[in-house]
This record gives structure tokens, C-alpha cells and sequence, in this order.
């Protein structure tokens, strides 16, 4: 073929545009290991038990023997429950993967240009025949091509490739009561002391995993003889951990709660998060409420502002405290046979009781202002929305059908045993939150049914609805209500992983306060040290949305706080604080760090990094 000159000089220029082309086309393939993103993809099994992937509870029991003694006492699996949990309390940022209703794709971990989307992977797939074919190649291949970090639970390692991949060969599990011990020096073991205790109260039995450890993998905890915690690292950057012992009970050792959580840092390479030692939400129920002048045994005087300043404010005050207070927007009016607002009456009850509540707003109102009162949302009445039909509550003698408890229960028809519709507890969630928010100027982020009065049907579930309300917590322990997910059942209190939750002296209500007022400053004496902090400074850092990027070609990583203005309201006019963990790795390939927040350096130590206040988004950049 004769090509004359002209045309070689378009071959030539359509040579150069191929090679540009596909060198671009190059440039946008990840480089393995070189980004690092902090977000975690959780992959699970048939654990979710929602079809629609909102709720997420605890387990229940299976039906199953134990084979301890001859009662179907076994119950589900509850590893997906904790995690969600302790994701959640730390603020470290997920998504989910369930097995049973999704096919595992490479897209789930990489974007359009094959970029990761993710830092690390928690791999909790159960053993179940619902699952749909997973391809576990995938996983493999995330790891060994892309760098993506690996942390695997307990029995859930029954793949081939998953055990290929953590460098081990798994034989199975049995009951085992020895205690499990640091056996390697490590980033994640670091500064653990063996042997691991377990949470006080909790005592089971609990199985032991047996795995050979392959070559190339390290042991850092042992139960007995047999490895429970395993580490592997890989040429492409990606870092890889097996967690074992009980996926039901293994997350009840404060030291396996930390080595997820480092694990976490090592595989990702940092970490951004939030721990609660030592803080305390302190809660009061029921002011506002109507049943003191209804219900013989639940009966007292509203406290007037002179014993709420007194007794409360003062004491606060002084130990630079908060009292998250569950407020009734709405007040049941019998004479009228209606609902009102709250706070408007003075008059005495038919016990012969003075009810003040003019006088009792005004030291409410006196404490939020000053800080110390943190407002909730207690429902509207906390009495049953059907007061007319059989048996009849308006009008009814005090000591006949006034008398009976299960009137003062709102979500729940505790008097004639069965459930509240869902649109009305949804018109009574909005309606008191719409109520209080004008009654103090603050909006309620904590929604507490009255009395524990709940429904429990999937479409009438009170914290379910509640969560779709917009509300961020739940009850006392109930738990995280988001647009996201809602989790029922909070656990880990008064751990690392969650604050203490402390019932006010001494009777947890408004009711003791009026009996015994003098009792409340002891608690500043019960818990020596103390935070008594806002239940809506929880809630925020529990909804704080954090993205980061780290890009080891640059050395620089990049942060973003992302505050909710709605449920991190508190940051509006507080600053925020977390923890930042580098993994000795990332250290060692990079110099000491220098930190940026909001664009101004930060001097002396970086491992706990306070953020100005301000909804929106934060920054913090790294820079090795
Ligand atoms: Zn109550």
C-alpha cells in the first residue's frame, strides 16, 4: 500500500489521538491502593429482618433448642443489629448490602470511572439458603486489584474466597468459655488488656472459632490456643481482618468493640470518629402531661418556677450540666371534653392539688433559656386518643375509669388492648412536635411515647413512625430514627460506644421532683466527673453525614463534616469534637501531619479535633 504524504501526515495525527484516547482512558483506571475513601459497605446476608430495609432490630428467638436445657430458647442472629449500632455511635459512615434480595456487582464497589467508592468492607454474610447466587469472585477481586480493605465476622467466613483472601482455612465453631488474649503487638491490639473482659450482666454461652492461619497471615488474639483475631496485607494497599468468636456476643467485649473500630482505621488508613466515655444523658419525663390531676396513684402538684429554679436550675448551673426533659404539648381537658395546649390552666384538682401551670412554664422556659433544660417531645396527651367510646374516660368518676393506668397511654391502647392507628400517631407526633416548638422555641429531635404505650405492627411500629416524623431518637433506649434507617433496641450504654442513660432523681419524673425536690443535686455526687450532656448533641453527631478522601499520589487527605441543619440543630451554636486516628502505616509513609480545619492550621495535637460551631458542611485536610 502506497501511502502518500499528505495521508501519512492523517494516519499520523489519528495515531496521536489513539494513543491520547487510551491514555486517558489509562489515567482514569485506579491505581490500586492509591485512594482511599472513608465510607464503609456493610454486606450481609438474610440478616435484615425488613423487606424494606428500614428497621432494624434486635433478634428473636428462632424456636430452636439450645441444647443446653429443653427449652427453644436460641435466638437470631443479631450481628447486623450491633453493627449498625456501633457504626452509628461512632459516626462512622455506610451503607448496606443484603445478600438476600441484591447480586453482588463491581459496581457496588467502584464507580463509573472504576474508582472505589468505599475504604473497607465489613463482611457479615450468614450461611443461607436465601441468598441470590453471590459471585464472591468479586470480593477477590476488589481486594487483590483494588486496594479495598477487608473485615471479616466471626462464622461468617464459610466462602472460599473469603477465607482465601483473610489467608485462612476455617474448620468451624464449638462452645468454649476460655478467655481470649492479645498474642501480637499491633496497631489494631494496641494498648488491649488481655484477658478481655466482658460487659458486666452479660453471661452466655458463647462458640469459639477454629482456623488454620495460612501463610502470610498474622494472629493477634487467641481464645484458648485457636486465633480469633487474624490480620493479612496485600501488594495492591488493601489491608484484610478477620474478627472471630461469637457473631451474637462478641461485640459485648469493650476490647472487640475497639479492635472493629481499629480495624476500621487499619484498613482505610484513618478514621474520623466519635467515643462517649464518660457522658451522661440525664432525663426527667412527663411535665406538661394532664394525668397529675387524673390518675389517684400518679397524682402531684406541677412544679411551680420557684421549686424549678430552685432545684433544678440552680444545681445545673452549677455543675455546667443539662436535663433532657420529655414535655405533653397538649393538656385533656374534662369539663370541656377536649384537647388544649398545655401551660394555660390554673386551677385545683379534685384531689384538692393546686395545678399551676402558668407558674410551672415560666422556670421551664427560664431553664432552656439558660441552657441547662433541653427540650423532648413526650407526644401529644400521653393519654389514649379515643377517650369516648367504652369504657369511657370524659366524665368518668376519679376513683372508677380516671383511676385505671391504661388511659394515660397514647401510641398503644393499653386499655383496650390493641393498637393506635398509624395516621393518628403520625397526626399526634407532628402535632406535638409542631405544639412544643412554638411552646419553647426549640424544636424536639427526641420523640418518647408516653408510658411505653407503643404499637408493634410493621405498619402501625410507633419508632418507625416516628423516625418517618423526622425525629432522631427514640424513647429512653429505644434507639437512631433517620430518614436512613431507624434501629431498635440501642445497646452498649455507658460504654465507649454510647453515652450513660440516667434516670433523674429520684423517680426519673416531675412527679418525685414534687415530692422530694431535694434529692435531685445527688446526682451530681453518683457520678463523679461526669458530662451531663444534651440528648440533641447526641442525636447530631448520630445524623453527622462525614466524607473523606485520601490520595496517596498527592499525600493529601480531605475531610468533609457534613451537619444536618435539621437533626444537628445543637451545632448551630455548639462546637463539635472527634476523634482522628492515623494507622501506623499511613504514618510511616508519610511525615508527621499537618492539620487544617476550616482552612485555619491547627497547633500541638491532632487526635482530637474540635470543629467550630455551624451547621453545613467542615473541612479537615491533612496534609503528610
Ligand atoms: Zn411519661
Amino acid at each position: 500500500m502506497i501511502v502518500k504524504k499528505n495521508n501519512l501526515k492523517q494516519v499520523l495525527a489519528i495515531l496521536v489521538l489513539l494513543l491520547a484516547t487510551s491514555a486517558s482512558l489509562l489515567s482514569s483506571v485506579q491505581v490500586p491502593g492509591k485512594i482511599k475513601l472513608f465510607r464503609v459497605l456493610v454486606i450481609i446476608g438474610d440478616q435484615w429482618q425488613d423487606p424494606a430495609s428500614y428497621m432494624v432490630e434486635g433478634a428473636k428467638p428462632t424456636g430452636e433448642y439450645s441444647g443446653y436445657d429443653a427449652k427453644p430458647v436460641v435466638t437470631g442472629a443479631d450481628d447486623f443489629h450491633h453493627l449498625t449500632i456501633l457504626l452509628k455511635s461512632w459516626g462512622i459512615p455506610f451503607d448496606v448490602v443484603r445478600l438476600d434480595q441484591q447480586f453482588l456487582d463491581r459496581y457496588m464497589f467502584l464507580d463509573m470511572k472504576n474508582n472505589p467508592r468505599y475504604g473497607t468492607i465489613i463482611w457479615d454474610v450468614n450461611n443461607s439458603e436465601k441468598l441470590l447466587r453471590p459471585d464472591y469472585s468479586i470480593i477477590k477481586d476488589m481486594v487483590e486489584n483494588y486496594g479495598i480493605g477487608l473485615i471479616a465476622l466471626s462464622d461468617r467466613i464459610f466462602q472460599p474466597e473469603i477465607q482465601s483472601l483473610l489467608g485462612l482455612k476455617y474448620n468451624g465453631s464449638w462452645e468454649s468459655n476460655s478467655t481470649l488474649n492479645v498474642s501480637s503487638k499491633h496497631f489494631i491490639t494496641e494498648g488491649l488488656i488481655s484477658p478481655f473482659r466482658i460487659d458486666s450482666g452479660i453471661i452466655e454461652h458463647v462458640q469459639r472459632q477454629q482456623v488454620e492461619v495460612l501463610k502470610g497471615t498474622i494472629t493477634l488474639v487467641e481464645q484458648g490456643s485457636f486465633p480469633q483475631v487474624t490480620v493479612k496485607e496485600y501488594a495492591s494497599g488493601a489491608h484484610v481482618a478477620w474478627i472471630g468468636n461469637d457473631h451474637n456476643w462478641l461485640f459485648f467485649y469493650q476490647n472487640m468493640r475497639t479492635i472493629l473500630r481499629r480495624a476500621i482505621t487499619w484498613t482505610i488508613g484513618y478514621n474520623i470518629y466519635k467515643t462517649w466515655d464518660n457522658d451522661l444523658v440525664m432525663i426527667m419525663d412527663d411535665p406538661g402531661g394532664a394525668q397529675s390531676s387524673w390518675l389517684e396513684h400518679w397524682r402531684y402538684p406541677v412544679l411551680t418556677e420557684d421549686i424549678i429554679d430552685k432545684y433544678l436550675i440552680k444545681p445545673l448551673q452549677e455543675h455546667n450540666a443539662v436535663l433532657n426533659i420529655n414535655f405533653v404539648a397538649g393538656y385533656v381537658n374534662d369539663s370541656e371534653r377536649r384537647l388544649e395546649p398545655t401551660w394555660i390552666r390554673t386551677y385545683t384538682d379534685g384531689f384538692g392539688a393546686k395545678q399551676d401551670y402558668p407558674s410551672s412554664k415560666r422556670g421551664y422556659d427560664k431553664g432552656v433559656k439558660l441552657g441547662v433544660f433541653e427540650v423532648m417531645c413526650h407526644g401529644l396527651t400521653h393519654m389514649q386518643p379515643d377517650l369516648v367510646s367504652e369504657p369511657v374516660w370524659y366524665g368518668s368518676a376519679l376513683d372508677q375509669e380516671k383511676a385505671e393506668v391504661g388511659w394515660y397511654r397514647e401510641f398503644g391502647d393499653t386499655r383496650r388492648n390493641k393498637e393506635i392507628p398509624p395516621a393518628e400517631q403520625t397526626w399526634r407526633m407532628n402535632t406535638a412536635k409542631e405544639w412544643i416548638t412554638n411552646q419553647f422555641g426549640v424544636v424536639p429531635l427526641e420523640f418518647c411515647p408516653g408510658g411505653l404505650g407503643t404499637s408493634v405492627s410493621y405498619f402501625g411500629n410507633t419508632p418507625k413512625l416516628a423516625g418517618e416524623a423526622g425525629f432522631g431518637w427514640c424513647g429512653w433506649e429505644t434507639g437512631y430514627l433517620g430518614k436512613d434507617m431507624v434501629i431498635i433496641g440501642w445497646k452498649f450504654f455507658g460504654t465507649s460506644e454510647s453515652p450513660s442513660l440516667v434516670q433523674v432523681p429520684p423517680d426519673a419524673h416531675d412527679f418525685g421532683i414534687s415530692r422530694e425536690p431535694e434529692k435531685f443535686a445527688a446526682v451530681f455526687s453518683q457520678y463523679p466527673g461526669g458530662h451531663f450532656i444534651s440528648m440533641n448533641e447526641f442525636i447530631g453527631y448520630l445524623h453527622a453525614q462525614n466524607k473523606g478522601i485520601w490520595n496517596s499520589g498527592t499525600d493529601n487527605l480531605n475531610i468533609t463534616l457534613g451537619y444536618d441543619p435539621h437533626y444537628c440543630r445543637y451545632f448551630n451554636t455548639h462546637s463539635t469534637n472527634w476523634n482522628l486516628e492515623f494507622s501506623d502505616w499511613l504514618l510511616k509513609v508519610a511525615d508527621t501531619p499537618k492539620v487544617k480545619i476550616d482552612g485555619k492550621m491547627v497547633s500541638g495535637s491532632y487526635t482530637r479535633v474540635e470543629i467550630p460551631s455551624g451547621t453545613g458542611e467542615h473541612t479537615i485536610e491533612v496534609k503528610f
